[in-house]
């Protein structure tokens, strides 16, 4: 089949690998509908995750119809047309049994490399998928492919900060960062009762987006976003920021953006081992920070209900419908920001 895989940093091309078959007795093979390059491919993408090979698949994100199911499969059968989490979980350990499965000791994360579980990718004709009945979700009759496939991850990360924030109506939210994450956070915030939204980004055009979905924007390049939010305020900083970017700087933004008592909740993803973390700023304003990867196993039903009943219209940030053949330049465009969010259409 064909599929993107890594070579080396900043090369992915299109190449013939083997078919994925079942491999363990609950997994499931799909047929890739549907697939998306995300900013957490972009890491993978600069080199900063160890533990990728060249000839890897990657991707992450997935729609898709199954083809062949191992024999302790219960709830799907071949024909069924699913998405699911990016990252799988067996549902049966002591983190899943707590409904941690985004902890899950034996998942790991499709298409990111022997750090994450060695799974194949997504970006490819055919994808193997673990622990299928508890990764896999069968999408609604009315929900597109391009709907569904955020809720396997963007849409979700987003939406489960929010609601890990234990946002109370009225609230104000800031998002550092209007790229996909950002935008579903906006939206997602204000599913969930947020009184006002600020979002934060460098590019205008994404602001202008972010702006359309319900929020105030702030152009960090041409204002300073810690008095604009503070202004926005009266003064306290915002109830919850969710920090959508990646990266030291950007958390430690959001803890000059929050009130005092209010909630930092970071899901962009960093190769920085450790954060000069602001003790003193914290301790006198009792800020509680939260970081991890997403639960979207947890998760994916409430936003695949909100996306079906038309509550979060996730495509708004879709730009590019990409072909196999496109996608490696499609890569080179995303990291120069000229693509907000593609997709990737294996046949
Ligand atoms: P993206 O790269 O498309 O978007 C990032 C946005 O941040 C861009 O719009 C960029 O202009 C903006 N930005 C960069 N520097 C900034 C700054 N200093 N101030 C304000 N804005 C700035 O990425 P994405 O797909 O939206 O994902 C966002 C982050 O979330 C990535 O790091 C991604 O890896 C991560 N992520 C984490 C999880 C998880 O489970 N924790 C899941 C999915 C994605
Ligand atoms: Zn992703």
């Amino acid at each position: 089949m064909r599929a993107i895989t890594y070579q080396a940093v900043e090369e992915v091309r299109v190449q013939d690998v083997p078919e994925p078959a079942v491999q363990d007795p609950t997994d499931v093979v799909i047929r890739v509908t549907l697939a998306a390059i995300c900013g957490s491919d972009l890491h993978l993408y600069h080199g900063r995750i160890p533990g990728l090979v060249p000839g890897y698949v990657l991707g992450h994100e997935y729609v898709g119809v199954v083809q062949e199911v191992g024999p302790q499969v219960r709830t799907l059968v071949p024909g069924d047309r699913v998405t699911g989490a990016f990252n799988p979980a067996c549902g049966a350990c002591g983190p899943c049994r707590r409904g941690q499965y985004n902890l899950c000791p034996n998942g790991g994360v499709l298409g990111y490399g022997l750090a994450f579980g060695n799974l194949g990718g997504t970006q490819a004709e055919y994808a193997r998928i673990p622990f299928a009945d508890t990764t896999l979700r069968k999408v609604p009759d009315h929900v597109t492919d391009e709907q569904a496939i955020f809720t396997g991850d963007v849409l979700t990360t987003a939406y489960g900060a929010v609601k890990n924030s234990g946002l109370v109506p009225g609230e104000t939210v800031a998002v550092i960062g209007a790229g996909p994450v950002g935008l579903m956070a906006v939206q997602s915030a204000r599913v969930r009762g947020a009184g006002r939204v600020i979002a934060v980004d460098l590019i205008p055009e994404r602001l202008e987006l972010a702006e359309r979905l319900g929020a105030v924007p702030i152009n960090a390049a041409a204002a300073n976003p810690v008095s604009r939010v503070l202004s926005l305020t009266g003064g306290d900083g915002a109830d919850v920021v969710v920090e959508a970017v990646g990266g030291t700087k950007t958390i430690l933004m959001a803890f000059d953006l929050v009130r005092p008592g209010g909630r930092v909740m970071a899901v962009g993803i960093t190769s920085e081992e450790t954060l000069e973390y602001p003790l003193m700023a914290s301790l006198s304003k009792d800020v509680t920070f939260r970081i991890g990867v997403a639960n979207v196993v947890r998760d994916i039903d409430e936003t695949l209900s909100l996306v079906a009943a038309g509550r979060i219209d996730p495509t708004a940030v879709v730009s590019h419908r990409l072909p196999l053949a496109e996608v490696p330049d499609g890569y080179r465009l995303f990291a120069e920001r000229k693509i907000l969010k593609a997709l990737v259409v294996p046949d």
